[in-house]
């Protein structure tokens, strides 16, 4: 290992982790080109005072959780499966192989016998050629990506309501509301930088509510914590806007001039009284009716939200319930007002912007336009009856059609969906029914571990294109290093298989992928790897090379032209506690480690954080004879996992709560895989379950 004194280059690039899109600098020793020892090597980062978005602050995975870059796992050479057990192969063959097969399964069963899945861990370069891949190559629109976990319900409720489903302020403009309001969100140990800006306005004096059922961080230091009973979000969002309409405290003006469908919401919400949510969401109705107040009255207020909110069977109507309450007030278009979907992982903004969505090319083009059809074809010389002209599957309906025999083949890139999806034990079933899996990886995690060939690909310090953050700024990642082993950057891998497939791309490298892009995709018209170089990140739309970005959306008019209400009614969860079931359990995230723990675990922060445990109310742990550290058995309809308990005051009782970081305690087995039926994301966030004593393993 280098020193300190020994880094000769420092190497500004985008963090790997968080969708804040924190940038820092790499610190690099050794030489280019040496053999091992000798050769270049990640030693640590190094704050960048200039950091667009974060300054010189960076939480603990930026700044301590990189060494994966360099751990022994990782993937260097393409392996193949025979007889069951792994063995390594070359590049030429293991490409050859998958062409022969991937060109098999099509020449029998067309290209909808293909799923795809693109990765919001990769760059907005290598998603593109992913999303063409599928499309122009395999000739399916089969393609989805983790957004379908977590924000899928954003990209539909907030593109029903304005147009864009996307976070409408930069995250600057925190400091210039006067009032904040945080729901679903787990954001100290989600988005922890941006958390900081948050905590500095509430040390400013700024109100802020934080709606969530544990206390968290944040919520503990918000002006109120309104712990909210899980599945009541609904309920409470509509008897906000009710109190906001009948105390009225809604900005007519804006509703007239820049709104349609006010009518269908007040019709919806006209029961939805302070008195009938309280039972539901287990807030008294005058804390209700104050929020409300608070919320319309002030002159600039945000919203915050993440999974609380989204994951759930009514997550799109979840997210148009908050749309309307900016609608109502007009807090939206202005300096620090506005609606903010925290997006998860560092590029799953980017990787829905370039089109790994089933429905629509990049920039959200729909596949069912004939236009847009005609366009993509053209430039990627296909004709354009060979691109499919129907929105494919879903990850979720991918997985059943594999399981029913339909989906012979997929690609996976990047992702786990073995720990991260619900219900999976019926993932793992799925994926072993396929003739054909490719995963395309960096470790061999549990998806690529069954898998019939895996490609090794790089990290992000490893090659170079650009993450797209949580408010759509567009930043650079920079190769700092050589790639490890013999693994290969994905938009190369994704060239390579094009090119053994016959559809060559003729791109030569991650900035003639995005000069592509900007041609295609008209928020993306002025973004270039150049004009970042020179200017610094750049907030899409951007239209031209002359535009200069656009920071806060919807300002003078709505994406789609004028915003839109939406009559939303409450519904339950999909699975009620009973008496074998009594209590509800919720899953989320933790500080030190990231999804399901590939990165994070093979760092130090592992050394910090090594074990996971179930959050239990002490009153729970009492009723069923436990005691803090005991091991227990947490199950539900579809399972059972063990592991250790931690009693705290900080959940609400009746409630339990882990997070799908760790292996050993995979608690999307347990999780339900019922969907919103218009975003198709799972409800993640709650289901029944019960807990019960074991001896330790
Ligand atoms: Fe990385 Fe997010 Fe932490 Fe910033 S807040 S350093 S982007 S994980």
């Amino acid at each position: 290992k280098g020193r300190p004194w020994d880094v000769r280059r420092k190497v500004r690039t985008t963090c790997p982790y968080c969708g804040t899109g924190c940038n820092f600098d790499l610190e690099v020793v050794g030489r280019p080109g040496a053999g091992e020892p000798g050769r270049e090597e990640v030693i640590g980062v190094a704050s960048a005072s200039d950091g667009p978005v974060n300054g010189r602050h960076l939480c603990v995975k930026g700044r301590f959780g990189l060494s994966f870059i360099h751990h022994p796992d990782r993937l260097r050479r393409p392996l193949v499966k025979k007889e069951g057990r792994f063995v390594e192969t070359s590049w030429e063959e293991a490409i050859a192989l998958v062409a022969e097969r991937f060109q098999a399964i099509r020449a029998d069963h067309g290209g909808d016998a293909f799923g795809v899945l693109a990765s919001a861990k990769a760059t907005n370069e290598d998603n593109y050629l992913i999303n063409r891949f599928a499309r122009a190559v395999l000739g399916t629109n089969n393609i989805d990506h983790c957004a379908r976990l977590c924000h899928a319900s954003t990209v539909a409720g907030l593109a029903a309501a304005f147009g864009s489903g996307a976070m409408t302020n930069p995250i600057g403009d925190i400091a210039k509301s006067d009032f904040l309001l945080v729901i679903g969100s787990n954001t100290t140990e989600s988005h922890p930088v941006l958390a900081q800006k948050l905590l500095q306005a509430i040390g400013r004096g700024t109100p802020c509510v934080v709606i969530d059922p544990r206390q968290t961080e944040l919520a503990a230091a918000a002006t109120n914590h309104l712990a909210i009973r899980p599945g009541g979000d609904l309920a409470l969002l509509n008897a906000l806007a009710h109190v906001i309409i009948a105390e009225g405290l809604s900005n007519q003006a804006f509703i007239e001039e820049r709104t349609e469908g006010f009518a269908e919401l007040q019709a919806a919400v006209a029961d939805c009284t302070p008195e009938w949510a309280a039972p539901i969401a287990g807030i008294a109705p005058e804390v209700i009716r104050e929020t409300a107040r608070r919320y319309a009255k002030a002159e600039r207020a945000s919203i915050f939200y993440t999974m609380g909110i989204t994951q759930k069977r009514t997550g799109s109507h979840n997210v148009m319930a908050i749309a309307n309450l900016a609608l109502l007030t007009g807090h939206i278009g202005k300096e620090g007002s506005g609606v903010n979907p925290l997006r998860g992982q560092n590029n799953v903004q980017g990787a829905c912007d370039m089109g790994a969505l089933p429905n629509v090319f990049p920039g959200y083009q729909p596949v069912t336009d004939p236009a847009v059809r005609a366009k993509f074809a053209g430039a990627w010389g296909v004709a354009s009856a060979d691109l499919a002209e129907q929105p494919g599957f879903t990850v979720g309906e991918m997985l059943e059609a594999a399981r029913s025999g339909s989906l012979k083949a997929m690609l996976i890139v990047g992702e786990n969906p073995v720990l991260s999806d619900p219900d999976s034990s019926h993932v793992v079933e799925a994926l072993q029914q396929l003739e054909c899996l490719v995963a395309v990886d960096i470790f061999l995690s549990e998806t690529a571990q069954l898998a019939h060939v895996v490609l090794p690909a790089c990290t992000f310090a490893e090659k170079e294109g650009t993450f797209t953050n949580t408010e759509r700024r567009v930043q650079r990642v920079r190769q700092a290093i050589e790639p490890i082993g013999e693994s290969r950057p994905d938009w190369r891998i994704m060239a390579d298989l094009a090119a053994a497939l016959g559809r060559p791309f003729d791109l030569e490298d991650p900035a003639a992928v995005m000069a592509e892009i900007a041609r295609l995709t008209p928020s993306y018209g002025g973004v270039s790897h150049e004009r970042i170089d020179r200017d610094g990140g750049l907030c899409w739309p951007c239209l031209s090379p002359e535009h200069p970005g656009t920071p806060r959306l919807h300002v003078d008019r709505f994406t789609r032209g004028k915003g839109r209400f939406h009559g939303v009614h409450y519904l339950p969860p999909a699975e009620a506690t009973d008496g074998d079931y009594p209590l509800v359990l919720s899953t989320g995230r933790r500080l030190f480690h990231y999804h399901t723990g590939t990165m994070s675990r093979r760092t130090g922060l592992e050394t910090i954080y090594p074990e996971e445990h179930l959050e239990m109310h002490p009153g729970d742990a009492a009723a069923c004879g436990l005691v803090d550290g005991d091991w227990v058995c947490l199950s539900t309809r579809r399972g059972a996992i063990a592991l250790p308990v931690r009693l705290t005051e900080s959940i609400l009782a009746g409630t339990v709560f882990t997070s799908f970081h760790f292996a050993e305690a995979a608690v999307n087995k347990l999780t339900i895989g019922v969907v919103d039926p218009v975003a198709k994301i799972p409800e993640l966030k709650v289901c029944a379950c019960r807990v019960e004593r074991v001896e330790p393993p």
